[in-house]
């Protein structure tokens, strides 16, 4: 295959569908961001809506926002606005608490209904909030659980007639591998074992159809390709005609069938409301339902073209041009089996993606030796990539990241 030369990258900047969205965020002109699948960027619309909730909602309006601003509303709203980008239908999701928190609530739901079962089965590989939010539902649950934490080939054959729950990242956080969400719900529930899976690295990153896959539940995060900023609130789905028989743990007031009557028994809403606990983030559901109209007219479609593009570019420049400096490919090669991401390992990954910070090119570093580039289609160019090679390039080739300031483990990552 010839180079890619920085004409090819001209030309797919020139052509790229998705280039006019890119003004749609605020960007620091001089940096190349690959960390939108950690913190997504500054959608410009956010800041006047934030001020307006502080400003007129909340200064004059004052208790009244919860009715008057449809506060009260916005873990509805707002989830439903979000439904149509995974493939859910309204009514389906909310946005609530903490990604990590909606897990907590989503496992102990499925051993509820699966009452006969006692086995939850993940992979060794999940974000590891996963894992301890799993271990620690196994540790305090009065009933015999045994959370299998398995190998990426081998989870799907233990799946059997003991399991409740699979639970799986859609898109691993540190390779990018993608699984495929269809055959592995249908082989958890051919077993009869319900299927939770977690979306952070793949809601507004590629086109998820929850529904059509027959996905029993799942949860995401609103701050990485969603760019509700850092903190925002989460998001929980679960199929319509499983809801009647959801109980979850955290039986909290604004799960409560009616709130305010204020009674002293707990009495589940009938619909999704009954997974929300107490009383909801309002600035950051704000910012999520604001952030959220930035893909009004998006076609994710062109997304995902888009980011298994820039994946291959990024894929063939450093092959093109780092051979020498002993990076090896973490991510899958194929485009299909790849998530918006692209990661090296490398011996020396961590101080040479601080010294890559240090010179704007935004990536970051995931223990034990993996150098990681997001991929935010939205808001990222053909040309970023070529920028950040040619500093990589930079950086090897000085030894920059042999200096000490950039050897000093930071405890944010
Ligand atoms: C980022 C991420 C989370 C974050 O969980 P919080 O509770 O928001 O901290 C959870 N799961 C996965 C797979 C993630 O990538």
């Amino acid at each position: 295959m010839a180079d890619l030369t920085f004409a090819d990258i001209q030309a797919l900047d020139a052509s790229d569908p998705l280039a006019y969205v890119r003004e749609r965020f605020e960007l620091p002109p001089d940096t190349r961001y690959f960390a939108g699948n950690s913190l997504g960027a500054l959608p410009k619309t956010v800041p006047q809506r934030l001020q307006k909730l502080a400003l007129q909602e909340w200064g004059q309006n004052l208790v009244r926002g919860w009715l008057r601003d449809d506060w009260f509303q916005l873990p509805q709203t707002v989830g439903d606005k979000l439904a149509g980008l995974i493939g859910a239908d309204k009514g389906e999701v909310v946005v609530c608490d903490s990604t990590s928190v909606n897990l907590y609530k989503l496992a102990v739901a499925a051993l509820h209904l699966r009452p006969q079962r006692n086995k939850i089965i993940t992979t060794s590989d999940n974000f590891p909030t996963g894992l301890y939010i799993l271990q620690g539902l196994a540790a305090t649950l009065g009933r015999d659980i045994a959370l299998k934490i398995l190998e990426p080939d081998e989870f799907l054959d233990a799946v059997d007639e003991e399991t409740a729950l699979l639970t799986l990242t859609h898109v691993d956080y540190r390779t990018g591998y993608l699984h495929d969400m269809d055959a592995v719900t249908r082989r958890a529930q051919a077993n009869g074992a319900l299927a939770l899976w977690d979306l952070s690295h793949s809601c507004g990153a590629m086109p998820l159809d929850l529904n059509a896959c027959n996905v029993d539940m799942a949860i995401g995060c609103g701050y990485k390709y969603l760019n509700a900023g850092p903190g925002a609130p989460a998001f929980l789905f679960v199929r319509k005609d499983l809801q009647a028989q959801v109980r979850q743990p955290l039986t909290g007031w604004m799960g409560h069938a009616d709130p305010f009557a204020m009674s002293r028994q707990y009495e589940p809403a009938p619909d999704i409301r009954r997974l929300l606990c107490g009383t909801h983030l309002v600035p950051g559901l704000v910012c999520l339902d604001e952030a959220l109209n930035v893909f009004a007219d998006i076609d994710m479609q062109a997304v995902a073209q888009k980011s298994a593009k820039m994946g291959e570019c990024f894929i063939r420049l450093m092959e093109q041009r780092c051979n020498q400096y002993g990076f090896t490919l973490a991510s899958p090669a194929a485009n299909e089996r790849r998530g918006s991401q692209v990661c090296f390992r490398h011996e020396q990954a961590y101080p040479i993606v601080q010294a890559l910070i240090e010179r704007n090119v935004i990536c970051d570093f995931r223990a034990p030796d993996i150098v990681r580039f997001g991929l935010a289609t939205l808001y990222s160019r053909y040309r970023d990539i070529w920028e950040a090679v040619a500093v990589i390039v930079a950086v090897m080739e000085e030894q920059a990241w042999q200096q000490d300031r950039f050897n000093q483990l930071a405890a944010v990552t």
